[in-house]
Order: structure tokens, then sequence, then C-alpha cells
């Protein structure tokens, strides 16, 4: 079955006339959906913690900011985008109490909806509009005139309507620029979390940090090993972006295509593993794992962020790194004044 794709066209603005958006956080993505929306001529309000470091900076860009209780009782749609982990407490201390009778609920990911964290009344209609892109780029794009795709499903839909305003929300964003999907709330809580820890980030860290080990353990330079499986995958990735993995497998060697369909590495032993990891995602015990380590102060997590804060290929990643004069550095962008460092301990890839 051919997915449902909506554009421009398909989305109509005039849905948020007289309506007021509240857009909790003021993160990665809370700040593209909060400066988009408005330059889209939506009225906004930034919900945050009075003490709140993102308040001023908000407020720098022209934005009204007010404590998360007050934004949610003025608003009729309230998008939540806080960290997956705080969203249920929030939401019961601050937004359940405060929340407009008919009053919209919106995500970014489908995680606290679907796996029940998060229970809204049936009388309130539930969207998810959820860009497949950082919140910088969402914004960057945004302001060059083009926008990041999103996938947009539908929870709760009490009265009739709640499609055409996650449609317009989507529109707002920019996002039916390039295109939104039609998903489900657990088609893309279950392929999100599956794509970030079995391939893009449990999958392509440990590749590589595992190659670096191989050659270097058999005596070859980091230098060049980090070149060998690191550095040139960005290169690949970027042709495949652009022309899907036959344009990777194109622009290199006959030799380095053989190698790639005759390796051994990537097996029907790592297939089980990621049916394994998968069921763990479907039946919910991956998200109570990390949900419960959470509510106990997140012992484990912050054991494994220590465990692997210093990967192998990092012992001479930043020397090799600074040879590119591309290269400027970590990327600095709205909220560069955090350290490289702290933002690991929220990276997402979503
Ligand atoms: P983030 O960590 O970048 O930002 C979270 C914001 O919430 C910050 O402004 C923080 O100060 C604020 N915050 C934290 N606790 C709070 C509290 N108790 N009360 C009020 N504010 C609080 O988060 P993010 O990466 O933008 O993620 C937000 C949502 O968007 C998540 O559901 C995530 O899954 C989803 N998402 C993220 C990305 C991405 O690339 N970052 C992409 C798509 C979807
Ligand atoms: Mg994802």
């Amino acid at each position: 079955m051919a997915a449902t794709i909506w554009y421009e066209k398909d989305a109509d603005l005039s849905v948020f006339n007289g309506k007021k958006v509240a857009i909790l956080g003021y993160g990665s993505q809370g700040h593209a959906h909060a400066l988009n929306l408005r330059d889209s001529g939506v009225d906004v309000v930034v919900g945050l913690r009075p003490t709140s470091k993102s308040v001023e900076f908000a407020k720098e860009q022209g934005l009204e900011v007010k404590s998360v209780p007050e934004a949610v009782a003025e608003a009729d749609v309230v998008m939540i985008l806080l960290p997956d982990q705080y969203q249920a407490k929030v939401y019961k201390e601050d937004v359940e109490p405060n929340l407009k009778p008919g009053a919209a609920l919106a995500f970014a990911h489908g995680f606290n909806i679907h796996y029940g964290y998060i229970k809204p009344s049936a009388d309130h209609p539930v969207f998810m509009v959820a860009p497949k892109g950082p919140g910088h780029i969402v914004r960057r794009e945004y302001a060059a005139g083009r926008g990041v795709p999103v996938v947009v499903a539908v929870e709760q839909d009490p009265d009739g309507k709640t499609w055409d305003l996650c449609l317009a929300y989507a529109k707002a964003l920019g996002a039916l620029r390039a295109g939104a999907i039609k998903t489900t709330f657990t088609e893309e809580t279950e392929t999100d979390l599956f794509g970030e820890q079995d391939v893009l980030m449990g999958g392509i860290n440990h590749l590589c940090d595992m190659g670096f080990d191989v050659l270097t353990e058999a005596g070859y330079q980091p230098e060049i090993a980090y070149f060998e499986v690191f550095h040139e995958l960005k290169m690949l990735v970027d042709l495949a972006n652009e022309g899907g993995l036959n344009k990777a497998r194109w622009s290199c060697s006959d030799t380095a295509q053989y190698g790639d369909y005759t390796s051994t590495v990537i097996n029907e032993e790592t297939k089980k593993r990621m049916e394994y990891q998968l069921k763990r995602i479907q039946d919910g015990s991956f998200a109570k794992e990390f949900m419960d380590d959470q509510a106990a102060g997140a012992p484990k997590f912050k054991k494994l962020q220590e465990e692997f804060s210093h990967p192998h290929l990092e012992t001479v990643g930043p020397k090799l790194r600074a040879m590119f004069s591309w290269n400027n550095g970590p990327v600095k962008d709205a909220d560069e004044a955090e350290s490289f460092t702290g933002k690991i301990a929220r990276a997402q890839v979503q």
C-alpha cells in the first residue's frame, strides 16, 4: 500500500485564526517550532520553567514566554517538546490541570502516548508532527524557504477536525514544502526507536569504534584507522542520501564494491539480534527499562554515558578533524552556550 503524503496545497493555515499555540520547551525542536510557527503568522506562546536559561533567549527572539501552567491555560493547541522522560510528570502537574476544554495536545514523537505514560481524556484531540531531522535543521531549512519532511498521526479525533489541525501545524512548521507522510503513534514510536538503537546509533556507532579497535589492535596507526573506518563514512552517507545506496556504490571502486557484496560482518545472526531488539521495543520492555531508570535518577543511564564518553576513535579524532578547513569545530547553533559534551547527554537522532 502506497503511503499517503500531504503537501502545501493540502492544508489551510486559517485553521489557526483566533487560536493560540503553546510550545512547551525551547530545546532542539522547541525553538524551531516556536520560531517557524510565529514566522508563519501563528499566535505562539512558549512555556518554560521560570528558572530556565532559555527564557531570556526566547524573549530575545521576540517570543512571548510564560510559565508552563500559564501558557497551557491560554492555549488551544499545546505542543509538548520536552525530553521524553520528563513529559509525563509535567503533563500531570502542569498541563492536565490547566488544559482548556477541547484543547489539542501535540507531540513530536509518539513515545509517551504509545506506551501510556500520558493518557489524555477522550475530549482532547491528540496529534503528532514529527520532523525527520534535528530541530536546528528544521529552523535552518524553514529560514531558507525549504522544509524538513515530517511524519504525522492522529491518535484522538473527538471533533472530526484533528487532521486539519495536524496538517495546518505541519504547514506552519514549513514541513509541507517537503511533505508529510501519514503514520500512527505506534508505527512512529516503534520504528523510531528501532532506527536509533539498531542502525543509526547503536549500529553505526559501535561498528565504527569496533572497526577502529580491530585495526589499531592489529598494529595499524590510529590516524590511518580513523580515516578508514570513520572519516569517509560521511562522504558515503552524503552520496547515499542524494542517490541511494547505489549512488554510493557507483562512486566506489570495483574492489570496494566486491568487498561490500561479499562481507560476512552483517549476517543472519545480526538480523536475529535486530529482531530481538525490535521485540523489546514492541512489548514495551525497552521503554520500561529506560523510564524506570530515569525515575530512579538515571543511575544506569549516567553510568553508560560515562562508560561510552571516550570512544577509542576520539583518541585521534580532534587532531584529524582540525585538518579539514571546512570543519570549524563543534556545530555552533542556537544553543551554542552549552558544551558539546553536555549536548551528548540529550543527543537524540529522531
Ligand atoms: P531538548 O532536550 O533539546 O529540549 C527540551 C526542552 O525542554 C529544553 O528547553 C528544556 O529546558 C525543557 N525542559 C526540560 N525539562 C522541563 C520541565 N520539567 N519543564 C519545562 N521545560 C523543561 O529536547 P528535543 O530534542 O527538542 O526533544 C523534544 C521532543 O521532540 C521529544 O519528544 C523528542 O523525541 C522529539 N524530537 C526530537 C528531535 C531531535 O532531533 N532533537 C527530532 C524529532 C522529534
Ligand atoms: Mg528518530
